[in-house]
């Protein structure tokens, strides 16, 4: 029983007030569209986290070959880790893809 944002409330305080950057951060005020599992349809950050996709475990994401893979943004090792890691391997592309 969240709150259903049917209308974007964008709070706009004064316009044409001073802002030197010209951009705000699109997630901080703009109402962005919710990431969906594709495999199990959960959103994927915007949920407490009972409710959010586990498809991959977070025991994946703590394995050392993960964590080297993310800090260098090797997304190709990620990927093979992913595909390769018995508790994800047998996951359809779709959820994979999160
Ligand atoms: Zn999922």
């Amino acid at each position: 029983m969240n709150t259903t944002p049917t209308t974007p409330t964008t709070p706009t305080g004064s316009a044409g007030s001073a802002n030197p950057a010209g951009s705000t951060p699109p997630d901080a005020k703009t109402p962005t569209r919710v990431s969906l599992c594709g495999h199990c349809g959960r959103p994927h950050h915007t949920a407490p986290p009972a409710l959010r996709c586990a498809c991959i475990p977070a025991e994946v994401w703590n394995e050392p070959e993960a964590a080297r893979a993310i800090r260098t943004l090797d997304l190709g090792a990620l990927i093979r880790l992913v595909r390769a890691h018995p508790r994800t391997r047998h996951l359809p592309q779709t959820a994979l893809a999160a």
